[in-house]
């Protein structure tokens, strides 16, 4: 097996090109779609599909990484794993693999898409609406989001102190809820659904219309202690008991509303997974690879956005790179573990999803 660290991506446009060659050696269908947004050398942004497997399937494994962006790098590379060694798959079945839902992050190495809007808080479908703002987001604001280029100014003193006022928790839980209030601050839900998703979304529903069974795996990268693998599943989404789902994946699985280490969202890609396909069960896991303290993720979310809106936002700059490493640490180890991870991931949900019903 190929070591997990060749198989990152220097940058957007390289792990694009890297994904297409190897979808095409592994013999998988390929479509992107396209975006009007544009890299930073002016390239063209896409999301790419590669599937495995039947055009009709009747059970579905979707994985998709960059939903984060600047989160894709190790996305890419466990998708690059996959194409080059991809799980068994039955006649009714099929792999598809989402190459960086956000391709704009991705390029200018940025969580947020090319609208500022995280992705993972605007997937609102049917009744729900772009709008609500935690009261505690609204007063976190200002040291959140200064109007100023990156700067020392006591932000990890500062959000200590709001922590002790407010408690960590809670403080924790309104930064990352997601924000539909302040087009410039960070987790910034969005007005509208935006483009990427809007394409993916028709895209399923063009594509899958006979699926009954889903099987989706959004890989991140952050949460978590460092090279460490978290599994978080959506409240009330999953036709299977959690504690098979537990079993099968052979790891224990966090609810995002009540695990100590991650924080209710609204608008997750995950809880409209359901409605996108109504007519298939949908299993849904969120993996998390750590990277480094949460404390030190949020401060490079910070200052990276201060630079995007404040600075001219070009790539070489600390801002940046204090980002990709808070994201995508360039430790060997962390790579090769990363890597790992993630395809371990997709062959245990394969082998519980593909498995014989009848044997
Ligand atoms: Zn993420």
């Amino acid at each position: 097996m190929v070591s997990g660290v060749s198989l990152f991506s220097p940058d957007y446009a390289s792990a694009r090109a890297r994904f297409r060659a190897a979808a095409l050696r592994a013999g998988a269908a390929h479509d992107a779609l396209p975006l009007a947004a544009r890299g930073p050398h002016d390239e063209s942004l896409t999301i790419d599909l590669a599937w495995l497997g039947t055009r009709r399937p009747r059970r579905v494994m979707l994985h998709i990484s960059g939903v984060h962006g600047v989160e894709a790098f190790a996305g890419s590379a466990t998708q690059l794993a996959l194409l080059a060694a991809p799980p068994p798959l039955p006649a009714d079945g099929a792999l598809i693999l989402t190459h960086v839902l956000n391709p704009y992050g991705m390029a200018w190495q940025r969580r947020a898409n090319e609208h500022n809007v995280d992705l993972n808080r605007n997937f609102h479908l049917g009744h729900s609406t772009w709008t609500g703002t935690p009261p505690l987001y609204r007063r976190l604001d200002a040291l959140l989001n200064p109007t100023s280029p990156p700067a020392r100014d006591a932000f990890a003193l500062r959000l200590g102190a709001a922590g002790l006022r407010h408690g960590v928790r809670a403080v924790r839980q309104a930064i990352a809820h997601g924000q539909h209030r302040y087009p410039r601050g960070l987790f910034y839900g969005g007005a509208e659904l935006q483009p990427g998703p809007r394409l993916f979304i028709d895209w399923l529903r063009a594509q899958l219309p006979g699926a009954a069974s889903l099987f989706a795996i959004d890989l991140h990268t952050g949460l978590g202690p460092h090279a460490g693998n978290t599994l978080i599943v959506e409240p009330g989404i999953g036709s299977a008991p959690l504690a098979e789902l537990s079993r099968a994946l052979r790891q224990p699985l966090e609810d995002s509303s009540t695990a100590p280490a991650a924080y209710a969202v609204r608008g997750s890609l995950g809880a409209a997974l359901p409605g996108i396909l109504p007519g298939a069960g949908v299993e849904f896991v969120l993996q998390e690879i750590g990277t480094c303290p949460a404390l030190r993720v949020i401060h490079a979310l910070r200052e990276e956005n201060r630079w995007h809106h404040y600075g001219d936002g070009h790539l070489d700059h600390s801002a940046k790179r204090c980002l990709l490493e808070a994201l995508c640490p360039a430790a060997p180890a962390w790579r090769d573990a990363a890597v790992m991870q993630g395809t371990n991931l997709v062959y245990r949900a394969a082998s519980w999803l593909f498995r014989d019903e009848f044997s």
